[in-house]
């Protein structure tokens, strides 16, 4: 393999010298090739304006790939400690546009982090946290969020639920509330082998345009209705939201839905008017 285009040293030298040999707790699954990193950095756009806000740069290959791609500043957060000090080695080759943090992307407040200016989030996600990592940033408040754009990675099944459409087997609560906001598309998978270690799945890069205008409701009640109509997602509506209204046919009927119609196809519109219409 020829040497990186950066001048820093391969990332498997990275690792070894620093010792980051792989964690499964922490959802660590590194990309060791910088043709990869910089095909999800470019697919991120021009983040020539933005804050790339990264969480889980690991020992740094996405990072190195979205600041060679020319992000005006890329703030990552790591929650491994053997990762930071290979990560100085990147800040110190991009002068005042890397800010390393360590913590845990679950708990930090992100939008302080990121600061001012059009923010991005692109990451390649640990596995293990990715959904409510997801959930976290789509139902932010106020909304718009804080961030313009996400480009993310997950697991094909994960990014299969995310853009699935009402009628397929996949749709369900996360597709609702991702739809609801955003307008999710998967760009391109990355093969198992890509990474080290090798993960059992595919896994695929997926972009959040943030919607113009979303439709007017609140997460938590689109949450309490996509929660009771999935989680009994063969029965009737009339059926599964008995928990949630007096009277489910009632609300039904003025919203103009059948009664009889299932969760599982029911448009995100219609999600909307039934979380709107909760006391
Ligand atoms: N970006 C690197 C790459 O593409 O090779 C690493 C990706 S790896 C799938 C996920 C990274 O997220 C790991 O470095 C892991 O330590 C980190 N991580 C796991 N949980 C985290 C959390 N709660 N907050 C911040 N980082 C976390």
């Amino acid at each position: 393999m020829s040497a990186p285009a950066d001048g820093l040293p391969p990332l498997r030298d990275v690792i070894a010298r620093h010792e980051i040999a792989a964690r499964k707790s922490l959802g660590q699954n590194f990309l060791l090739d910088l043709n990869l990193t910089a095909k999800i950095a470019r697919a991120a756009g021009d983040l020539s304006r933005s804050t790339v806000l990264e969480v889980g740069p690991g020992p740094g290959g996405l990072t190195r790939s979205l600041l060679a791609v020319g992000a005006r500043r890329v703030v990552a957060i790591e929650r491994d400690v053997r990762c930071i000090a290979a990560l100085h080695e990147v800040a110190a080759r991009y002068p005042g546009r890397l800010e390393i943090v360590e913590g845990d992307a679950l708990t930090a407040d992100l939008a302080t982090l990121a600061g001012a200016g059009p923010v991005r989030i692109v990451a390649n996600l640990p596995y293990n946290v990715a959904t409510p990592l997801l959930v976290g940033w789509l139902t932010a408040e106020p909304w718009p969020p804080f961030y313009e754009r996400m480009t993310l990675m997950f697991q094909r099944e994960v990014a299969e639920r995310i853009v699935a459409a009402p009628g397929n087997k996949t749709y369900g609560r996360l597709g609702v509330l991702a739809q609801w906001r955003t307008e999710p598309r998967m760009l391109f998978d990355i093969p198992p082998q890509a990474f080290t270690p090798q993960p059992k799945v595919t896994s695929t890069v997926v972009d959040f345009a943030l919607r113009a205008a979303p439709l007017a409701s609140t997460a938590g009640k689109l949450e309490r209705v996509t929660a009771a109509a999935f989680g009994q997602r063969r029965k009737m509506l009339r059926q599964s939201l008995r928990g949630l209204f007096a009277d489910p046919a009632e609300t039904l009927a003025a919203l103009n839905i059948v009664e009889t119609r299932r969760a599982e196809d029911l448009s995100v519109a219609e999600f909307v008017s039934l979380a709107n219409a909760l006391a």
